[in-house]
Parts: structure tokens; C-alpha cells; sequence
């Protein structure tokens, strides 16, 4: 398959309907829906599909919360529809769940902008306005009597606390698609065609319980341990931006938890870390040297007797990096659409993790486009109305193949 042969259809795409698109958008982003509950924004998405004529029996539920490690009163949302002429199949992704920060929001339109009215809230344009964009190509589509390609619509769950949606579906049930999109960004105009990698890390420190004033040196600080550790991968610069020759990363320890008294030397911490890195053998050099610091941080601290503490040390694989070369099929398609609706198409490489990286790594290269979201995960969120309809345009093309 090449670029080229994409290019034959000649469907004819008429102006969108932006009020519909954008009253679209300010529906789906009310929901509350934040990870695992994504129950409601599934509803309404069905009832829209149901509503424009999609037929129930092409609309599925999967059970991917069966095999989530974070259970979840859903599965995925994905639509399979046969094409209406011969092409290769194309699949349209935006995730539904929010951070929780957004839950309670209330957007409210100013000008060319919508923000949350509920000033403690985040907006939720990441993702719904992704969702919307999804959701406004199969609308459009049917207005519009367009004919256009085999598509899946996939809406996965869970994105925003491990990618769980796009990790765990099962892929049959895309129905094979050549060309992945997914919409998940800011500006309409890029596209991000790569993302780091990311593990998490799990840090058990077990000390030794003694009494802090009576009987201090019988005991072994779990936080001394971890302080010890922490210090010495700072020092030798390895936690926070990791520069290393020509290897780069970024690691951080985020939760410490532990101790319960002040007259306890502290027999207990539990820690919480991740390093990521765009080069997979950097990022296991990574896991390997917070490993080490820990190990060697519990050896060097011992009591009266000579006993020293325990850690248990674990990492886990968020999700792999990829980097999709310019010349792949979803990536030259998107930037020929983005110029196609009078944008400058420019290309960037993740710091974040996204569905894409699952679905990328499991064998369906996926291309992450703008929907007008910024600031997201903060109070400060925002939806660009311009990038977001400029992103309906983007996917209503790339659903049609125009
Ligand atoms: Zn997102």
C-alpha cells in the first residue's frame, strides 16, 4: 500500500457543521467520567451514533475492565462499520476517561475559547474534544452521504492512569486497520508521530522497629535508607533530567509514604517512582541504577548488632517508546490533510506517554493529532474552538480518505 494509492478517492467534503460540532464538544466535556467511570460518556456517545442512524449491531462494549489492573464499570466503546467503497480500513481513536481534577466542570464559551466556569475545576478537553473530533467524522460522514472507506471508531477507557484501554484491548476487534489516528493534542496543525517510554517503580523499604529514645541504636531507620538512596542518585545525577554522554532521560520519585510516631525508629517506607526514557536500553539502565542505590543504601545502614534493613524493588513497563519514521502511511496521510485544510503541518516527539505508544508497539503505527486542548490536568484547561474544528475538518478527512 502507498501514500498514493490512499489518495485516489475523490469524495467531495462540504463545510462542517461547527455549531453542531462545537455543542458536541461542550456535551461530552460535562460528563463526569474520570478514569474508571467512564459509564456515562459511553451512554451518550452510543445515543448520538444510534441517534445519526448507526446501526446497534456494529456498536460494541468490550470487556477490557476484566482485564485492567484497574477494574472500571466499563470497556471500550469501538465501532466497526464496512466501507461503502474498497479501500483499506482506517481507525479514529481519542481516549474517554478525564484526570479527576475535571469532574464537576462546567464549560462555558468565551469568544474562541472554552473554559471550565467552576474555577476549582480542569476543563476535560483532554480528551473529550479528541472524542469529539471522532465522534463529528462518523456524524458528518452520514449528513453528508459520504462515501468513504471500512472504519473503526475507537474509543478506549483508562487512558489517563496506565494506558489500560489501548494496552489491554484485544486487536481482533479492530477489524485490522491500515491507517491509525488518534486524537489527543493541542494545535491542529501537528502531529506527533513518537513518544518516550516509561516504567514505574515500586520501592518497599523494610528497616528495624526500635523504640527512638530508649533503644535508638537497635534500630534501622526505613527512612535514613531511603534518604541515603534518594541523595545518592541525585548526586550522581540520576534522578530528575538525566543527561549521560549521548543518553538521555528523566527519572522521579513522587510518593514516600511511611512512619507513624516520632518515638519509633521508622521500620516501614513505601515509595513510588518512575524513569522514562526514549531509548529502551538507557531506560533499563535507569531502573538498574535506582535499584542499586537502594541496595546499596539498606547494606551501608546496620544496628548494634549488625543487622540491616531489606528492599523490595520493583518495575514495571508502562508503556515502550516509539518513533514512526516520516514515510509511514498514517504519517504522511495526516500532514497531506492537515496542509489540505490550510495548516502548516509540523511534526514533534512525546515527553508523555499515549494510547498511541500501545497500539504503535502492538503493531498498529498510530499518529497523535490536535483537538485544541491546552493546559490540560490543570485549572488553567482550555479548548481552542479554531484547533478544534480545524481537527474535525483533519478527521472528517482522514475518516473519508479526502
Ligand atoms: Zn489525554
Amino acid at each position: 500500500m502507498t501514500a498514493h494509492r490512499i489518495r485516489d478517492s475523490a469524495a467531495q467534503v462540504h463545510a462542517l457543521d461547527t455549531k453542531a460540532a462545537i455543542d458536541r464538544a461542550l456535551r461530552l466535556m460535562a460528563i463526569r467520567g474520570k478514569s474508571c467511570e467512564e459509564g456515562a460518556v459511553v451512554g451518550q456517545i452510543t445515543d448520538e451514533l444510534l441517534a445519526a442512524g448507526v446501526p446497534k449491531s456494529v456498536i460494541h462494549v468490550d470487556q477490557v475492565h476484566q482485564s485492567s489492573p484497574a477494574g472500571g464499570e466499563t470497556g471500550n466503546l469501538i465501532v466497526t462499520l464496512p466501507g461503502t467503497r474498497r479501500a483499506p480500513r482506517r481507525l479514529l481513536m481519542a481516549h474517554l476517561d478525564t484526570v479527576p481534577l475535571c469532574v464537576g466542570c462546567r464549560p462555558v464559551r468565551k469568544g474562541g475559547v472554552v473554559h471550565s466556569a467552576d474555577p476549582t475545576t480542569a476543563l476535560g478537553a483532554d480528551d473529550r474534544s479528541g472524542a469529539a473530533v471522532v465522534l463529528t467524522a462518523i456524524l458528518e460522514i452520514l449528513r453528508q452521504k459520504l462515501p468513504h472507506p471500512p472504519l473503526t471508531l475507537f474509543w478506549p477507557v483508562q487512558e489517563e492512569i496506565g494506558l489500560y484501554g489501548a494496552r489491554f484491548v484485544k486487536l481482533a476487534q479492530l477489524g485490522n486497520p491500515r491507517l491509525c489516528f488518534n486524537w489527543d493534542g493541542g494545535s491542529a496543525g501537528t502531529a506527533c508521530i513518537g513518544a518516550t517510554g516509561a516504567y514505574d517503580l515500586r520501592v518497599e523499604v523494610q528497616g528495624i522497629a526500635s523504640h527512638a529514645g530508649v533503644h535508638p541504636e537497635g534500630g534501622v531507620s526505613a527512612i535514613v535508607v531511603a534518604a541515603l538512596a534518594i541523595a545518592d542518585l541525585q548526586h550522581n545525577g540520576w534522578h530528575g533530567l538525566i543527561v549521560k554522554g549521548r543518553s538521555s532521560g528523566t527519572s522521579n520519585i513522587g510518593v514516600v509514604a511511611g512512619g507513624e510516631a516520632t518515638n519509633v525508629v521508622t521500620p516501614h517506607v513505601a515509595l513510588r517512582g518512575e524513569v522514562r526514557s526514549h531509548d529502551p536500553r538507557f531506560r533499563q539502565r535507569l531502573v538498574k541504577e535506582f535499584r542499586t542505590a537502594f541496595e546499596h543504601a539498606a547494606k551501608s545502614l546496620a544496628n548494634d548488632a549488625g543487622r540491616t534493613g531489606r528492599v523490595k524493588f520493583t518495575a514495571d513497563l508502562k508503556y515502550e517508546s516509539f518513533r514512526l519514521s516520516e514515510s509511514e502511511p498514517c504519517v504522511q496521510e495526516s500532514l497531506r490533510v492537515i496542509r489540505d485544510v490550510g495548516l502548516t503541518p509540523v511534526t514533534r516527539i512525546s515527553n508523555g506517554g499515549l494510547d498511541a505508544n500501545w497500539l504503535s508497539a502492538r503493531g498498529l503505527p498510530t499518529v497523535t493529532l490536535g483537538s485544541g486542548q491546552h493546559d490540560v490536568h490543570t485549572v488553567n484547561e482550555t479548548l481552542n474552538l479554531e484547533d478544534y474544528l480545524n481537527g474535525c475538518r483533519i478527521g472528517l478527512r482522514l475518516a473519508v480518505g479526502a
